[in-house]
């Protein structure tokens, strides 16, 4: 992680939401719930980054949608996209992996509520599984 240039950026398609992070990301995890799989048309790979390294450099067109009661997931509502997933007040910021400035050199550590993924598509077997929302993937939480 030491030869990412910080900070990272990232947006979504139209350019109406941009946002930085000047600190290390935690590694990808998909989850496969429900509810990810309706937002995101598919289902979801995430990394996350501390609340304190995230900063948003355009809003304009940035919209919060709450999930579940106290989270929340932000997308621009101009061109659709599904971009951030938070707990309101929480420590840390989950962001769409798709949304990230390539390159990143992130792998995918952990996928999650695969017992409620979709019946169109095959799990990489190589990636440790969950089938509710368990995995041990850490938030690094110094500059790398
Ligand atoms: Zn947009
Ligand atoms: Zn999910």
């Amino acid at each position: 992680m030491s030869e990412r240039k910080l900070p990272i950026t990232g947006g979504c398609a139209c350019g109406g939401v941009r946002y930085a992070v000047d600190g290390p990301l935690r590694d990808i995890i998909t989850c496969h719930c429900e509810q990810c799989r309706r937002t995101s048309g598919h289902f979801v790979a995430a990394t996350a980054c501390r609340r304190a390294h995230f900063s948003l450099l355009n809003e304009s067109t940035l919209k919060w949608f709450t999930a579940v009661p106290g989270f929340r997931r932000g997308f621009c509502s101009q061109c659709g996209a599904s971009l951030f997933f938070e707990e309101v007040g929480g420590e840390r910021v989950s962001i769409a992996a798709g949304s990230l400035d390539q390159p990143q050199g992130l792998h995918i550590a952990a996928q999650l509520y695969t017992s409620e993924a979709g019946d169109y598509y095959a799990l990489d077997l190589d990636v440790p599984a969950s089938t509710h929302g368990v995995h041990n993937v850490k938030l690094p939480d110094a500059h790398g």
